[in-house]
Protein backbone atom coordinates (compact mmCIF):
# COMPACT_ATOMS: atom_id res chain seq x y z
CA UNK A 1 0.00 0.00 0.00
CA UNK A 2 2.73 2.33 0.90
CA UNK A 3 4.55 1.80 -2.35
CA UNK A 4 1.90 2.21 -4.48
CA UNK A 5 1.76 5.56 -2.84
CA UNK A 6 5.06 5.91 -3.56
CA UNK A 7 4.49 5.22 -7.15
CA UNK A 8 1.25 7.85 -7.11
CA UNK A 9 3.45 10.59 -5.91
CA UNK A 10 6.60 10.18 -8.30
CA UNK A 11 4.29 9.63 -11.04
CA UNK A 12 2.20 13.23 -10.04
CA UNK A 13 5.71 14.92 -9.48
CA UNK A 14 7.02 13.93 -13.26
CA UNK A 15 3.87 14.98 -14.78
CA UNK A 16 3.83 18.30 -12.96
CA UNK A 17 7.48 18.61 -14.09
CA UNK A 18 6.71 18.28 -17.70
CA UNK A 19 3.58 20.22 -17.61
CA UNK A 20 6.00 22.93 -16.06
CA UNK A 21 8.28 23.15 -19.65
CA UNK A 22 5.14 22.40 -21.79
CA UNK A 23 5.39 19.15 -22.76
CA UNK A 24 3.90 15.94 -23.06
CA UNK A 25 2.98 14.34 -19.81
CA UNK A 26 3.13 10.34 -21.25
CA UNK A 27 7.22 10.51 -19.94
CA UNK A 28 5.98 10.28 -16.83
CA UNK A 29 4.68 6.74 -16.71
CA UNK A 30 8.50 5.99 -16.97
CA UNK A 31 8.61 6.62 -12.74
CA UNK A 32 6.12 3.98 -12.45
CA UNK A 33 7.61 1.26 -15.25
CA UNK A 34 11.13 2.19 -13.84
CA UNK A 35 10.34 1.81 -10.29
CA UNK A 36 8.32 -1.74 -11.03
CA UNK A 37 11.07 -2.87 -13.32
CA UNK A 38 14.01 -1.93 -11.41
CA UNK A 39 11.96 -3.55 -8.37
CA UNK A 40 11.62 -6.96 -10.20
CA UNK A 41 15.19 -7.01 -11.78
CA UNK A 42 16.39 -6.37 -8.43
CA UNK A 43 14.44 -9.21 -6.45
CA UNK A 44 15.68 -11.23 -9.32
CA UNK A 45 19.64 -10.30 -8.95
CA UNK A 46 19.15 -10.79 -4.71
CA UNK A 47 17.44 -14.48 -5.96
CA UNK A 48 20.62 -14.90 -8.34
CA UNK A 49 23.15 -13.65 -5.27
CA UNK A 50 21.91 -16.39 -3.14
CA UNK A 51 21.60 -19.35 -5.36
CA UNK A 52 25.40 -18.47 -6.88
CA UNK A 53 26.83 -18.70 -2.64
CA UNK A 54 24.58 -22.72 -3.10
CA UNK A 55 21.65 -21.26 -0.91
CA UNK A 56 18.11 -20.21 -0.25
CA UNK A 57 17.06 -16.70 -1.19
CA UNK A 58 16.22 -15.03 2.19
CA UNK A 59 15.12 -11.50 3.41
CA UNK A 60 17.85 -9.96 1.46
CA UNK A 61 15.75 -10.34 -1.36
CA UNK A 62 14.02 -7.70 -0.36
CA UNK A 63 16.87 -5.10 0.20
CA UNK A 64 17.86 -5.58 -3.52
CA UNK A 65 14.18 -5.49 -4.77
CA UNK A 66 14.01 -1.81 -2.70
CA UNK A 67 17.51 -0.93 -4.13
CA UNK A 68 16.26 -1.68 -7.50
CA UNK A 69 13.09 -0.25 -7.28
CA UNK A 70 15.26 3.07 -5.83
CA UNK A 71 17.64 3.21 -9.02
CA UNK A 72 14.30 3.04 -11.28
CA UNK A 73 13.16 5.86 -9.85
CA UNK A 74 16.26 8.01 -9.98
CA UNK A 75 17.14 7.16 -13.21
CA UNK A 76 13.24 7.77 -14.56
CA UNK A 77 13.41 11.35 -12.49
CA UNK A 78 16.66 12.35 -14.46
CA UNK A 79 15.40 11.03 -17.37
CA UNK A 80 12.64 13.96 -17.13
CA UNK A 81 14.46 15.98 -15.72
CA UNK A 82 16.55 16.14 -19.02
CA UNK A 83 13.97 17.40 -20.86
CA UNK A 84 14.14 21.29 -20.47
CA UNK A 85 11.40 24.16 -21.20
CA UNK A 86 10.19 23.20 -25.03
CA UNK A 87 10.65 25.64 -27.89
CA UNK A 88 7.52 26.59 -30.14
CA UNK A 89 6.72 28.35 -32.83
CA UNK A 90 4.43 31.21 -31.98
CA UNK A 91 0.89 30.88 -33.87
CA UNK A 92 0.47 34.54 -34.00
CA UNK A 93 3.85 35.97 -35.41
CA UNK A 94 5.72 32.90 -36.60
CA UNK A 95 8.93 33.53 -34.30
CA UNK A 96 10.58 31.00 -32.29
CA UNK A 97 9.75 30.97 -28.56
CA UNK A 98 10.89 29.13 -25.50
CA UNK A 99 7.86 28.06 -23.20
CA UNK A 100 8.54 29.81 -19.60
CA UNK A 101 5.12 29.51 -18.05
CA UNK A 102 4.05 31.79 -15.44
CA UNK A 103 1.77 30.14 -12.43
CA UNK A 104 -1.62 30.07 -14.58
CA UNK A 105 0.39 28.09 -17.54
CA UNK A 106 0.72 31.04 -19.90
CA UNK A 107 3.60 32.68 -21.87
CA UNK A 108 4.54 35.81 -23.67
CA UNK A 109 5.71 35.92 -27.32
CA UNK A 110 9.12 37.61 -26.19
CA UNK A 111 8.68 38.98 -30.09
CA UNK A 112 4.93 39.83 -30.44
CA UNK A 113 3.76 39.56 -27.36
CA UNK A 114 0.79 36.95 -28.15
CA UNK A 115 -0.28 35.32 -25.06
CA UNK A 116 0.11 31.86 -25.17
CA UNK A 117 -0.61 28.83 -23.33
CA UNK A 118 0.98 25.40 -24.31
CA UNK A 119 -1.28 22.19 -23.42
CA UNK A 120 -0.07 18.60 -24.31
CA UNK A 121 2.43 19.88 -26.57
CA UNK A 122 0.38 22.22 -28.61
CA UNK A 123 0.29 25.83 -28.62
CA UNK A 124 -3.05 28.20 -28.23
CA UNK A 125 -2.89 31.39 -28.71
CA UNK A 126 -4.93 33.25 -25.59
CA UNK A 127 -4.85 36.91 -27.26
CA UNK A 128 -2.82 37.44 -30.45
CA UNK A 129 -0.10 39.84 -30.21
CA UNK A 130 1.21 42.93 -32.18
CA UNK A 131 1.53 42.42 -36.11
CA UNK A 132 4.59 43.76 -37.73
ZN1 LIG B 1 4.87 35.95 -31.49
Amino acid sequence: MLEIIAIAILYTRLKKKLEKNGRPTGLAWLGPGLWIGGELAGAALGVAFAVMQNRQPGPEVYLFAIVGAIVGAVVAYLIVSSQGPMSFECPSCGDEFTHRPNPQGKSRCPHCGASLRVMGGMVHVVRMGKKD
